[in-house]
């Protein structure tokens, strides 16, 4: 039903903008057309996204069940706890991607944006590769803004507050954090120009980095070392969520780790001296509680002394 609306809405947006026609190679060229074929691309590529990180979910959750053999009953509490969070963000992420795709479309028919006004901005090359890159670093930096101004902070480190992480952990996201999440894409859409085509790839390759990064499994000593020297690991991100300073300000990176090792905040720390969670709420049974979790980005800030 929202995603009916979605579309409709979608569609008269579409129509106020006399979409161009000129697009290449991506869903932009078809809208144009405001019939069935506006409903399949937008419908395909969401139900392709859906189940891309569903399925890597739930692969890499049983995986970790059968090889790691973790208590059966505290996984399934654990993952409850972090699922109902999906519950809550979940509308604010689909409400949300409407204006996203209002921007995209919009930056499209105005040739606006960083992207455009690159040399050979119509190849492939600048398109699609530089543009990955651009809204990568966009993220690197959206996510340190998350962690240095208070009132945001307050809403990311619900997802930080989960002291056994596993892959369940990658939906632990207030949807406070969600809303201005996406209000951030929203900005980097605007500033880069994306198109919609540029998006669907990279919330491909997010989808796997964010998921894979916050699985249990780690990779050995030496594939951490390679992978790691441009990708965001499960050995980097696991740094990210030590309890304490200075590790959780650092390995930022989203999909790529290379603006950590450019900019200063890459780390590294052992798996045996790693404790996940926030020094400033170690308080386990607040932590496994989805209601108190949910309620700290609205208390009094005098406990987040660390930032
Ligand atoms: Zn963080
Ligand atoms: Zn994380």
């Amino acid at each position: 039903m929202l995603i009916n609306v979605k579309f409709s809405d979608f569609t008269l947006l579409v129509k106020n903008f006399h979409f161009a026609t000129d697009c290449i190679c991506n869903i932009e060229i078809f809208i144009a057309d405001m019939n069935f074929k506006t409903s399949y691309f937008i419908t395909h590529p969401t139900g392709f996204q859906i189940l891309l990180y569903t399925g890597i979910l739930t692969w890499l959750w049983f995986a970790e069940a059968y090889i790691l053999l973790p208590p059966v009953k505290s996984k399934w509490q654990h993952t409850i706890s972090n699922l109902k969070f999906v519950f809550t963000a979940l509308p604010v992420q689909l409400f949300m991607t409407i204006f996203l795709v209002m921007i995209s479309s919009w930056v499209a028919i105005h040739h606006w944006g960083i992207l455009i006004h690159l040399p050979f901005s119509n190849s492939f090359f600048v398109k699609y590769f530089i543009g990955f890159i651009l809204l990568d670093f966009f993220d690197y930096v959206y996510h340190i803004i998350m962690h240095k101004v208070k009132p945001l902070w307050k809403f990311h480190l619900v997802h930080h507050t989960d002291q056994t992480m596993d892959v369940s952990t990658t939906i632990r996201e207030h949807p406070g954090e969600t809303f201005f999440r996406m209000c951030f894409l929203i900005i980097w859409v605007f500033l880069s120009g994306a198109s919609f085509g540029l998006l669907l790839l990279r919330q491909t390759f997010q989808t796997i980095a964010n998921i894979t990064s916050h699985t249990q499994f780690r990779l050995s000593e030496k594939n951490a070392k390679r992978i790691g020297a441009i990708f965001v690991t499960p050995n980097l991100h696991h740094v990210h969520h030590h309890f304490k300073l200075p590790y959780t300000d650092c390995n930022y990176g989203d999909v790529l780790s290379i603006w950590d090792r450019l900019f200063g905040t890459y780390n590294e720390l052992e798996s045996s001296k790693t404790v996940f969670g926030i020094d400033t709420h170690m308080n386990k049974s607040i932590c496994k509680s989805f209601t108190h979790t949910f309620k700290i980005p609205f208390k009094k800030t005098k406990d987040l002394n660390n930032k």
